[in-house]
């Protein structure tokens, strides 16, 4: 089982890259390799993150509580570029600086509200979550991946979020595995 999750391509890929934490560093100053739990960093990102894990995975839950200001704030002001893929008055979703797929897409509401997670969904949050869905089908239709992609949702750090604005992974363009890693 172990063996399988380790040596599938979606466990392969998902790896956070030192240009991806280099700019979520760079825009949110909480954002560190040090508050990303050591499992969800790889190579030597676990050497430089080699601290005990139970603090780590600490540090990021006290940032799902936050609601500073994350990279994606920055992207929807426009403040940071993005490759647009859709947008309406309460979505957006651009392209994921590291592609975990051909197709890799980011969705995200364009208030938060609150919603640093999913775990943190309350019931007044229905109607957007429920828009950020079908905002995730309308991009793997402009896409062209109708036929077959991937929605995921990263919350807490247990699952490696890293960034605390809710979002959801459009993912497409290749044969997809099962279980994910
Ligand atoms: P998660 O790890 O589920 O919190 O996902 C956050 C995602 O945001 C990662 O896949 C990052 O690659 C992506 N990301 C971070 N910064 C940017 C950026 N400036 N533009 C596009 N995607 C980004």
């Amino acid at each position: 089982m172990a063996v399988a999750v380790l040596s599938s391509p979606f466990f392969r890929t998902t790896l956070v890259s030192a240009r991806a934490l280099a700019i979520i560093g760079a825009s949110n100053k909480r954002s560190s390799i040090a508050q990303f739990p050591r499992q969800c960093l790889r190579g030597k990102h676990v050497i430089a993150a080699a601290h005990d894990e139970e603090a780590s995975a600490k540090a990021s839950s006290s940032l799902a509580d936050k609601e500073d200001p994350t990279i994606f704030d920055k992207i929807i002001s426009k403040e940071i570029p993005s490759s647009i893929v859709y947008e309406d008055e309460y979505v957006l979703a651009f392209r994921d600086i590291n592609p975990q797929a051909p197709i890799h897409v980011v969705v995200i509401p364009k208030l938060r509200d609150g919603l640093t997670q999913l775990g943190k969904a309350e019931a007044r949050h229905e109607e957007i979550l429920g828009k950020l869905f079908y905002a995730a089908k309308i991009v793997a239709e402009k896409e062209g991946i109708l036929d077959g992609f991937r929605v995921v949702i990263n919350s807490g750090p247990a699952a490696c979020q890293s960034v605390y604005h809710l979002h959801l992974h459009v993912f497409g363009g290749r044969q997809m595995k099962w279980p994910p890693g």
